[in-house]
């Protein structure tokens, strides 16, 4: 039998080998190390930016103590006045301001977003969401990146730079406020909050809140959110013998319902896909649920129809929508009582304001916040799309609904939409791009002294 024994020297080689790459690999890790050490030592927008986004305030266990914490040290090491409002036990809420120059004017501007975010898988993240890890290609990795810690610490930098440079004190003052529980409705924070005497106290003429990423060159604005409708449709009908057919089943009723529901949501879409409306400015209903059958173990009995049946959808209504005109098309075409079918529409927020007008914060020359606004962005350099409804909702809606101008603004172009998406990100020149634009932005209205509001 052949026994390969291999010379002693080759050997030799293969151990000098192995040990100088190993060397070399534990001294390029140390480097590394030391590289890493020495950039999380810098102090700079971006490793601030990172410091930030590594605390963990996704549901269900927010973090919000933390991220009070270090806004507020943040505020003060900017010579901002900073406190904490509890008008829901350990549900912070952080108020910042930078008092203005004239405390005659009527109003001040309130430059808003939401301490929590939506929870990260994280064996789904290329980087672990929390880890604010920066790549060679200037991409921060992290839950919040995009919605919202974004504007949270621009707005920060902004005031930063303005004081240091060219605005050391505004005429108007300026808030911040940094809200709890946005990501779960909003009940115990800026539905709160909004009710309350410390937010009367702000006398808040106009306010900026967050919008969403723009994959082209534009910048993004929304002047509306759409508000949300759950609706459920519930059948009854005579149950029998899975192989007798007779009219007026459950199921059946409740299909024949769904038809018409399908057909209402086919006429929006259409609109939508010929190019007449953009997908936020139509009502959209979309299927979450059916529910029937007589359960039998794992599976339903099959040889019986039942007696109740029952869907639930989806339904978002832009402001320009009439809720009364839908509401009764609702009762009276997809839930007819003659088919055995009821209904609950619930409401999730207004859709008129306080006056009985659709909550939307006009975007023409009536809003001279607009003009203020605007100009601001082509003073930056910026281009503006076409003014926006945003297809969900946002805490924008507490304010729209008072009649306070409100805009939603999150300066990211050329930039993927990965709000609760897996492997959100945000680029570091995008990042400090924003910055700059909010500079503009904030000193303009801060500046405003035009506005009776
Ligand atoms: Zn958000």
């Amino acid at each position: 039998m052949y026994r390969f024994t291999p010379p002693i020297f080759l050997l030799l080689l293969l151990l000098i080998t192995l040990s100088t790459v190993l060397l070399t690999a534990s001294q390029s890790t140390h480097q590394d190390d030391q590289v890493r050490e020495e950039e999380e030592e810098e102090d700079t927008p971006i490793t601030r930016f990172q410091q930030y986004l590594r605390i963990n305030t996704a549901h269900p266990t927010p973090d919000y103590a933390s991220a009070v914490s270090y806004l507020t040290s943040q505020a003060h090491s900017i010579g901002l006045t900073a406190r904490t409002l509890h008008l829901t036990p350990s549900k912070p809420l952080l108020l910042l301001t930078w008092a203005g120059t004239q405390p005659s004017l009527p109003s001040s501007l309130l430059l808003n977003s939401h301490l929590d975010s939506v929870p990260a898988e994280p064996s789904k993240w290329s980087h672990p969401p929390f880890s604010a890890s920066l790549t060679p290609d200037g991409r921060i990795h992290a839950r919040g990146a995009q919605d919202d810690k974004s504007i949270s610490m621009q707005y920060l930098e902004a005031i930063r730079t303005l004081r240091k440079t060219t605005l050391p004190n505004p005429i108007r003052t300026v808030h911040i406020s940094y809200v709890p529980d946005e990501e779960i409705g909003g009940a115990d924070g800026w539905g709160r909050f909004v009710e309350s005497e410390a937010f009367d106290e702000l006398r808040v003429g106009f306010v900026l809140d967050e919008g969403q990423a723009s994959v082209g060159d534009q910048l993004r604005v929304f002047y509306a959110d759409r508000c949300p409708w759950w609706v459920i449709l519930r059948a009854v009908g005579a149950p029998g013998h899975g192989s007798r057919m007779y009219d007026g089943s459950a199921v059946e009723n409740l299909m024949r319902s769904v038809e018409v529901v399908g057909k209402f949501r086919e006429a929006q879409f259409d609109a939508v896909k010929a190019g007449l409306a953009a997908p936020s400015e139509v009502v959209s209903v979309n299927p979450v649920y059916f529910k029937a059958g007589i359960q039998s173990g794992e599976g339903f009995v099959m040889n019986m129809q039942p007696s109740e049946a029952e869907a639930g959808f989806d339904v978002r209504l832009p402001p320009t929508a009439d809720p009364d005109l839908l509401k009764r098309r609702i009762l009276e075409e997809w839930a007819p009582a003659h088919w055995n079918l009821t209904c609950t529409i619930s409401e999730r927020g207004p859709i008129r304001d306080f006056k009985g007008r659709p909550i939307m914060t006009a975007t023409n020359d009536s809003n001279p916040w607009w003009s203020v606004f605007s100009n601001a962005i082509v003073a930056a350099g910026g281009k503006l799309a076409k003014p926006e409804i945003l297809a969900s909702t946002t805490d924008a809606r507490f304010l729209r609904q008072r009649g306070i101008p409100t805009l939603g603004f999150s300066p990211m172009t050329n930039t993927p939409i990965l709000l609760h998406d897996h492997n959100e990100f945000l680029k570091d020149t995008v990042y400090l791009r924003g910055i700059e634009i909010y500079e503009h932005i904030i000193s303009a209205l801060s500046s405003f002294k035009g506005s009776s509001t």
